[in-house]
């Protein structure tokens, strides 16, 4: 499996990642979800999560050993298929600066248990600076 958005759970267009979130750890913690479940990042990104991603300040909510660390990948026109990984606020802001249409993924990853999830999907570059329609 090739790493895409694809790989990253939650779903674009769904407004309330958090809402999903809480689901998916309630759902592990009444035993209806096995851990192989829910702790199923790609490599991809635990590898951008260990050398690129933030701390959250977060315990991990499923195995509650390590901190949860933030990743941020931009998609779009002439950005490689997989992404690129963001490893500064430099970056992102040259990204914003481009007259593409770009996509920001934020994703909570463990690098213990390699529970992920998304929590925020952003504009970024031009779409930033105009009005979206949503009919
Ligand atoms: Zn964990």
């Amino acid at each position: 499996m090739t790493f895409g958005t694809g790989a990253l759970r939650g779903t674009p267009g769904v407004v309330d990642h958090r809402l999903s979130r809480r689901h998916l750890i309630n759902e592990f913690k009444r035993g209806r979800l096995r851990q192989d479940q829910v702790c199923d990042a790609h490599p991809e990104l635990i590898r951008a999560a260990r050398n690129l991603g933030s701390p959250a300040s977060i315990a991990c909510p499923i195995c509650g050993d390590e901190e949860l660390r933030l990743v941020t990948y931009v998609f779009g026109a002439r950005l490689p298929s997989h992404g690129r990984c963001i490893s500064n606020a430099e970056e992102l802001r040259k990204l914003n600066a481009r007259p593409d249409e770009l996509t920001a993924y934020v994703v909570e990853a463990c690098v213990g248990c390699k529970w992920h999830h998304l929590l925020r999907v952003l504009p970024v570059g031009r779409s930033t600076a105009k009005v979206r329609r949503t009919s």
